[in-house]
């Protein structure tokens, strides 16, 4: 038996920050990965998610540039490449995160880890031995999958997200489940490449946790863009329907409509890597939602056993993994680390795209607060009018008694990157008053936030 410092099971977000923390805090760590380093995000989801939407902005920019009197010849799409470049980009960015890990001295163990007791992990490595390590600390970041289909038939064409992303040829048509932000994303790209979309969604409306306004402006645009939305909508029943196509039936508000469909995409409800894991052998719990519990250190039930990023089934998303892994480190090297869930910026690389941090307007009300609403438009911005994309707004939500910002929410040109701000803002308890006082440069698309700061 081998003895290690810190052994991190899962090479995704959540693991290789975690590493890079403790050896930046003088720990040895040692990543154990069954599959690609970069996990999910890297390999699956969000990187080529996003590469795919910079090709479909593309489309866009091409149809839009003769307002500016250039006009492309023949402008055509070639899926294949199309592919190939998301997968240029999610290679470079592998070799990025592998190199870094190196560069840090961060011992990478190709295969599939599990618990045989709380400080002992076996390993099946990927040439078919075993290996055993004793560690000090142990740190679980398997992440998240997507669950294998229940309907019957035609299950080869009922696909999750990330063989969405990977399909080779553009699809005629597709029906698109759950209209969060990976639902909602990938109708963006695939209405794009002309495929006729439908989404399905069980709430009054799309991306439930964004603000209403702010959703609203997206429907239209999805309207506008020939994605049939069916929102109180549940899907009954999938089928083998004519020629290759599926046979949906969904139930819209109570009546019975069949949908064919090439593609049926699931796009919601991950669930936790926690099979075969040797939980029982470690004695550490899952919560109620079947990932693995942890409190405010991110520490499971048992001393020195920690879990972050996917895995817990909290927060699924890249951005909150990173600060989960960086605590887990601190606090497995020593430290007293507890994460704080305030102010998470949350994005939708819808077109437009959909950008918010704290409480909706609907929730802050619903929560007693008595608000002020500032708004600006995208339509009054120069550098919007410059880029010609002009749709959209920015809406700052503060309570009325300290003035402080509860949320901020946007939908409109690059606004992850806008985000930015009003997330440091909220953090430091920051009023719409700070931002208003702020210079922003001009002509920029921050004018906007800087405008809607100065109207709450
Ligand atoms: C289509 C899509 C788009 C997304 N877009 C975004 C986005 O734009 N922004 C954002 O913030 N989030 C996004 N997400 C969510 C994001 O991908 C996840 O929240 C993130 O990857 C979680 O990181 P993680 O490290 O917890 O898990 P993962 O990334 O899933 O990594 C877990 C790793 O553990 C490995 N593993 C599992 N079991 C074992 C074992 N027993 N032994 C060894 N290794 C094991 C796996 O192979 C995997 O590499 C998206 C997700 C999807 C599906």
């Amino acid at each position: 038996m081998e003895d290690r410092d810190v052994v991190i099971i899962g090479g995704g977000p959540a693991g290789y920050t975690a590493a890079i923390r403790v050896t930046q805090l003088g720990g040895k760590a040692t990543i154990i990965e069954k599959d690609a380093i970069g996990g999910m995000c890297l390999n699956h989801g969000c990187i080529p998610t996003v590469a795919l939407a910079r090709a479909v902005e593309l489309i866009e920019m091409g149809k839009n540039a003769k307002d500016y009197g250039i006009t492309y010849k023949d402008m055509e799409v070639d899926f294949q490449r199309m592919m190939s470049k998301k997968e240029t980009v999610v290679r470079t960015l592998v070799s990025g995160v592998k190199q870094m890990l190196e560069a840090y001295g961060v011992e990478v163990i190709e295969g599939s880890g599990r618990f045989i007791s709380p400080s002992q992990i076996e390993v099946h490595l990927k040439d078919g031995t075993k290996k055993e390590l004793k560690a000090r600390k142990a740190i679980i970041s398997t992440g998240s999958r997507y669950p294998k289909v229940s309907f019957s038939g035609g299950v080869e064409k009922i696909i999750n997200p990330m063989e969405a992303l990977k399909l080779k040829e553009i699809p005629k048509s597709m029906m698109i489940v759950g209209g969060g932000f990976i639902g909602s994303s990938l109708a963006t790209i695939f209405s794009r490449l002309d495929t006729k979309v439908s989404l399905v969604e069980e709430s009054p409306r799309l991306l439930p946790q964004i603000d209403k306004e702010i959703v609203t402006i997206l429907e239209k645009e999805f309207k506008d863009n020939s994605i049939q939305i069916y929102l109180n909508t549940r899907v009954m029943s999938i089928a083998a329907g004519k020629k290759d196509d599926l046979s949906v039936l969904i139930d819209h508000k109570g009546d019975e409509v069949m949908i064919e469909a090439q593609y049926v995409l699931m796009s919601e409800g991950r669930e936790a890597n926690v099979e075969g894991l040797g939980l029982k052998e470690a004695g550490v719990s899952l919560n109620e939602k079947g990932g693995i519990a942890v409190n405010q250190q991110m520490e499971t039930n048992v001393a020195g056993i920690y879990a972050v990023g996917d895995v817990t089934m909290e927060h699924m998303w890249t951005t909150v993994a990173y600060f989960e892994g960086i605590t887990t480190a601190e606090n497995a090297m020593g430290q007293n680390s507890k994460i704080d869930y305030k102010a998470i910026p949350y994005w939708t690389p819808t077109i437009p795209e959909i950008s918010s941090v704290g409480m909706t307007e609907e929730q802050a009300l619903a929560e007693g607060y008595r608000v002020k609403v500032g708004r600006f438009p995208f339509a009054g911005n120069g550098m919007a009018a410059i880029l010609g994309q002009r749709t959209g707004m920015v809406k700052v939500i503060k309570e009325e008694r300290y003035g402080e910002i509860l949320g901020v929410h946007m939908i409109g040109p690059r606004t992850a990157d806008l985000i930015a701000e009003a997330a440091l803002a909220m953090r430091v308890e920051g009023t719409p008053g700070e931002i208003a006082k702020t210079f922003h440069v001009h002509p920029s698309l921050s004018e906007a936030l800087w405008e809607a700061a100065r109207g709450a």
